[in-house]
């Protein structure tokens, strides 16, 4: 048994869990991690394997070349755009950018699993604002939830797991409530998959505000998962202390490379991300023609709040062949993938039906 203390703050952390993974051997979909259901693009696979040669050298280390392709394709200064390992570690820079032990974070719950994690180990303090039935954040009481030691708050747009975004005339409402010297993170993970019209755009927000800061990441809508990269948005002085906070040499070669070579290949993917979306249109109708109450999904995942009954449900959804992600007393989340997977799942949520 080791000595060593931890912290005391690991005492209350909740687990990152990760979505269930097969076994090996076992036939199965895994709509547990909203994943991209598509294999990376062979211009992509390429760009990969040309990277591995390289391998024995330490990467750009702010991954030069891609954030300033991100800057252009974004339109903002390319001081502005900080890349990281996944968006979660860079929300964990923004974190240590501005909090001190004991500073508050203002977050909706449920919300993304990671964020408690983050807050924590940032030293920070977290307030939750509880999300409403509807599965929408509750901007009004988070703005209502900021106090003199609160430092940050995050809009998770679309909510992870729950799915809608926020309305852009709301989130300039809360943005015009919030005070200019608390960072306001809007983590757009799913950006690519909103077609609600009334949603934000979070670029034209950042233009106007200097304190909103943008997470966006490779790993869904662009499939690259596995290869962990992400990125900030931040004003240049903001966005130089979240570079100072950084792993050094976070983002590696491969990933950048793979990460350039999905923007060149941009419309291909983004085709693939309507499919998903059309896909998304379907899981959503099929649940609700079976008479399920579901919020709507903004994102590559949908919500089922089936609270006592998430445990049972995510396992029959395994025994069928389909793995998805239960949040014990609380609801399921299921990613959307392949079509032969919705079948299965759709099929399973007739079978327990919505009650
Ligand atoms: C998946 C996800 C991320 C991105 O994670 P990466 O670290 O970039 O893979 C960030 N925020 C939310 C809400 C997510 O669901």
């Amino acid at each position: 048994m080791s000595r060593v203390p931890l912290r005391r703050v690991f005492a209350e952390l909740p687990p990152y869990v990760p979505g269930a993974r097969a076994a090996v051997g076992a036939a199965a979909y895994k709509l547990s991690s909203n994943e991209n259901p598509y294999p990376p693009l062979p211009s992509v696979v390429a760009a990969i394997v040309d990277g591995a040669a390289d391998v024995n050298r330490y990467p750009d280390m702010h991954a030069t070349e891609l954030t300033t392709a991100v800057a252009g394709r974004l339109g903002v200064a390319p001081e502005s755009v900080v890349a990281g390992t996944g968006s979660v570690a860079v929300l964990g820079h923004v974190l240590a950018a501005v909090c001190e032990a004991g500073d508050e974070v203002v977050m909706p719950w449920r919300s993304f699993e990671a964020y408690p994690i983050a807050v924590a180990l940032a030293h920070a303090r977290q307030v939750r604002v509880p999300v409403g039935p509807d599965g929408r954040l509750d901007l009004p009481g988070m703005a209502a939830a900021v106090t003199e030691r609160t430092r940050v708050v995050l809009v998770c747009t679309p909510n992870n797991p729950t799915g809608p975004a926020v309305r852009d005339d709301e989130l300039r409402d809360f943005l015009a409530a919030v005070p200019r010297d608390v960072v306001v993170v809007l983590d757009e993970a799913y950006v690519e998959f909103v077609r609600d019209p009334q949603a934000p755009d979070a670029l034209a927000l950042f233009a106007e505000h200097p304190n909103v800061v943008l997470l966006r990441t490779f790993s869904k809508a662009y499939g690259l998962a596995g290869l962990r990269v992400g990125y900030a948005v931040a004003r240049p002085r903001l966005a130089a202390g979240i570079r100072a906070a950084s792993t050094p040499f976070g983002v590696s070669h491969v990933a950048q490379l793979a990460a350039l070579a999905s923007l060149r290949a941009e419309s291909e993917l983004l085709t693939r991300v309507d499919a998903i979306v059309t896909e998304r249109t379907r899981m959503l109708a099929g649940l609700r023609a079976q008479g399920w109450d579901v919020p709507d999904s903004q994102a590559n995942f949908v919500w089922l709040p089936l609270g006592h009954r998430a445990a049972g449900f995510a396992e029959r959804c395994a025994h069928a062949g389909v793995l998805v992600r239960p949040f014990a007393g609380d609801g399921v989340r299921v990613s959307v993938g392949e079509r032969e997977a919705t079948d299965i799942f759709l099929a399973v949520a007739e079978a327990h039906g919505p009650r």
